[in-house]
């Protein structure tokens, strides 16, 4: 646009400062003259031909410009001198040729035509403007025109484009170029061949980037731009955000198989600063015209499928289906209400009694949520807790559930414990010790009456470890939910700082059949590491038996009793209190 302005400025100047007076006194010396001051210490020069085609005004400054001498360049045709400087060696260089030729041709003006041309050696960018020369009695006597070098504002230019539509670190494409790019392979595929856009997501960068430090994180990424952008010959692969980078490829293929060859450039492990990382990574991808024929649609679709590999235990790839567009309406909704309803506190605490195998006696009771739900009626966590973790709400619901379950069980015996289960998402959250403390604090609840329950996903995390030691050192029992489900259950056993463990309730099921040896051996472990455990989903006497007789000090579970209100924990205790727990002298 500057540069328009600057030629109309500068043809401006040039009628009136030269072509009104002197076109009209057709003193050609003069005219000269005059030429010679325009070009006066610019990069610009002015070029004129006779009807046959030759230059005739050749000006030192051209020649100085072009590298050709002015003799020369009196026998030259504007053509001729455009021949010498080589424009016909490249693709840009015969178009503009081919521009200029058009109009010269017709006899029409031309503008900024922009031509690439090389000066002794050295590759240059020039813009041609010309127009037809008419004499008074409107006869046409040549042409007349301004050139200039805008080699350094052309290559700034480019360096400007360059940089606006790449990403800074890995050179990649970057999130403008891949949506820029995608429309276009849109707007030109061809009937029978599929668009595919693919989102790749590394699993385990956050990690790398804390534990390793942000310059490791940063060469990991180049490293991984440049194994993306390898994987298929005409691909284009962007970065599109920290460690996320976007495909998109036109193919008729298998689309799962493609975007498959991604996760595998990725297998070999990475070596940064003496660092051996190994890199995992999800995709979800989406084809026009199947899923959509629309870039940013298909974009969304392609992060939905992403985010559904990611949720299936990522290291996989996924491809878009409508079924996730509909759970992802259902999961804004949810999100929706259940925001409102931590606001206006509709979640209530049920409490499960644990006791001793052996004695009955209650030690302590599980607070296990539940959402008083305005319409729904009660409605038990396994409707919402995934929604609240996936949404991060888990982080002030859990906050609520701390709160109440330390008030509720200061009222309690003082020889009586509530445990209250953590998701992973709420232990990693920052400030979660202290939430514990502030809880304990407003309740007035003995730190060694309360119990946190963790299960094996959320406890890995060294950070977490260290802040479970903390509160440990409180008073406060941590335990260990749903034993033997996870992986590596023995490894975390020795890592983490435990005090309980809660063989799951599949085990107890299976000791029906009669076989409690896996029961067995994990109360032995669990002993031999100092912990006690606790058998939890206890239907049956025979189960009873069963783990008190593999020496399970604690159980939980139906045949013990349901959840019940808050306000029924008190006469429940005072009904076994006395008891023996009943139940014991039943089997
Ligand atoms: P969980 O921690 O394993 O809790 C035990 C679940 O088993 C409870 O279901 C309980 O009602 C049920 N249960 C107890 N005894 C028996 C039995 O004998 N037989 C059978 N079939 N089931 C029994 P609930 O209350 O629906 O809780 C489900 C899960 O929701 C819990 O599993 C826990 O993971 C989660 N949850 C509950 N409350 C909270 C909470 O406040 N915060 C978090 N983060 N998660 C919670
Ligand atoms: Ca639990
Ligand atoms: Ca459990």
């Amino acid at each position: 646009m500057t540069l328009i302005i600057g030629v109309v400025y500068l043809w401006a100047s040039f009628r009136s400062r030269c072509l009104a007076e002197f076109e009209a006194a057709a003193e050609r010396q003069t005219v000269s003259l005059l030429l010679d001051d325009f070009e006066g210490g610019s990069r610009d020069w002015l070029w004129e031909v006779d009807t046959t085609g030759t230059l005739s005004h050749t000006s030192a400054r051209l020649s100085q410009i072009s590298g050709v001498p002015v003799s020369d360049l009196r026998t030259l045709s504007l053509r001729g001198l455009l021949d010498r400087l080589d424009v016909g060696s490249t693709k840009s260089g015969r178009a503009a040729v081919q521009v200029i030729g058009d109009h010269l041709d017709r006899l029409m003006p031309f503008r900024e035509v922009v031509i690439p041309v090389r000066v002794d050696g050295v590759d240059r960018w020039w813009s041609l403007s010309g127009h037809p020369r008419l004499s008074e009695a409107t006869e046409f006597v040549g042409w007349r025109g301004v050139g200039s070098d805008i080699t350094e504002k052309y290559n700034y230019e480019r360096r400007i484009l360059w940089l606006a539509a790449t990403d800074g670190l890995t050179g990649l494409p970057n999130r403008r170029t891949f949506g820029s790019e995608l429309s276009d392979a849109l707007g030109t595929v061809r009937t029978g061949e599929e668009v595919l856009v693919g989102i790749l997501d590394l699993d385990n960068f956050k990690s790398v980037n804390d534990t390793l430090g942000h310059p490791v994180g940063d060469k990991l990424l180049i490293s991984v731009a440049a194994r993306l952008n390898r994987v298929v010959d005409g691909a284009m692969c962007a970065r599109i955000g920290g460690d996320e980078f976007g495909v998109v490829l036109r193919g008729t293929g298998d689309g799962g198989e493609v975007f498959a060859r991604y996760l595998d450039a990725l297998r070999e492990p990475f070596y940064v600063r003496g660092n051996r990382i190994e890199v995992r990574a999800s995709i979800g991808y989406a084809g026009a015209p199947a899923d959509s024929e629309d870039a940013d649609t298909l974009v969304m679709s392609a992060d939905l499928a992403l985010y559904a590999a990611k949720s299936a235990g990522k290291n996989r790839v996924g491809r878009y289906s409508p079924v996730l567009r509909a759970r992802a309406r259902e999961r804004a909704s949810a999100l929706q209400e259940l925001g409102l309803a931590i606001e206006s506190r509709q979640f209530e605490l049920y409490y499960q009694p644990q006791v001793r195998a052996d004695t009955g006696r209650v030690e302590g009771f599980e607070a296990l949520l539940r959402w008083n739900h305005p319409v729904r009626g009660v409605l038990a966590p396994h409707i919402f807790i995934d929604v609240a973790e996936e949404t991060g709400l888990i982080v002030p619901l859990g906050l609520q559930v701390l709160n109440m379950a330390c008030a509720e069980a200061a009222t309690w015996p003082d020889d009586t414990y509530v445990t209250v289960n953590v998701s992973p998402v709420q232990l990693m959250s920052s400030g979660f010790g202290s939430a514990v403390n502030d809880a304990l604090e407003a309740s007035g609840l003995s730190g060694k009456r309360l119990q946190l329950e963790i299960t094996e996903t959320g406890a890995v995390e060294e950070l977490a470890v260290a802040e479970l030691d903390r509160l440990r050192a409180t008073g406060i029992a941590i335990a260990l939910d749903d034993f033997g489900t996870g992986y590596s259950s023995f490894e975390s056993l020795k890592k983490l700082p435990l005090d309980i463990l809660k063989i799951d309730r599949s085990f107890i099921t299976e000791l029906s059949e009669g076989d409690s040896a896996v029961v067995t051996s994990v109360v032995e472990v669990a002993k031999a590491l100092g912990m006690q455990s606790l058998a939890e989903g206890v239907e049956t006497a025979d189960q009873l038996r069963l783990l008190l007789t593999a020496g399970c000090e604690l159980v939980q579970g139906y045949y013990i009793s349901r959840p019940m209100p808050a306000k029924e924990v008190a006469e429940y205790l005072s009904a076994t209190a006395h008891s023996n727990g009943g139940y014991f002298h039943s089997f």
